[in-house]
């Protein structure tokens, strides 16, 4: 990970939502935050906005409970641990989950109904860096801007 880098206070929401492999407590850690982390030789940012069309390096995608999930970066992580281990965490918001209506992993469709902004999103999360796919997404808004249609450039969707 590159980029510039501070102390990190982690919010509660955050805090309750993290457990390191290591089992030091969190809040003993030091964490610093970075603006670029390159994920299988693929560059991404944290807390670029989303704008349909154009490849956001924020957009990231995971496969979660073994289903591709897409989400949009906000901060990357290092923490340090006293055991002097450390854990490259995510911390992004959830789009919703993927649908696929022609019946198979090319066509990903995320409904925003019911999502006003998708760049101010607030259901935060936090996973490991590893579970990050190294693949590039492109977004295309449909014309009444009522859903994304996710083009990854690798890998496929698990549906
Ligand atoms: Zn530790």
């Amino acid at each position: 990970m590159t980029g510039t880098s501070n102390d990190f206070q982690f919010p509660d929401v955050l805090l309750r939502k993290t457990s390191l492999r290591c089992d030091c407590n969190i809040a003993s850690c030091t964490t610093f935050q970075y603006s670029k982390a390159f994920i299988g030789g693929k560059e991404f940012n944290a807390g670029e906005k989303l704008i349909p069309g154009r490849r956001c390096g924020s957009v990231v995608t995971a496969t979660i409970h073994g289903r591709s999930m897409y989400g949009l970066v906000k901060k990357f992580l290092r923490v340090v641990c006293r055991c002097l281990s450390f854990h490259d965490l995510v911390v992004l918001t959830w789009f919703p989950r993927p649908t696929y209506p022609d019946g198979d992993p090319l066509t990903v469709r995320v409904d925003l109904t019911g999502v006003p902004d998708v760049n101010t999103m607030t259901n935060f999360d936090i996973i490991s860096l590893l579970d990050l796919e190294p693949s590039r997404i492109l977004v295309e808004l449909n014309r009444h801007g009522t859903d994304m249609y996710m083009m990854r450039m690798e890998g496929i969707d698990r549906m």
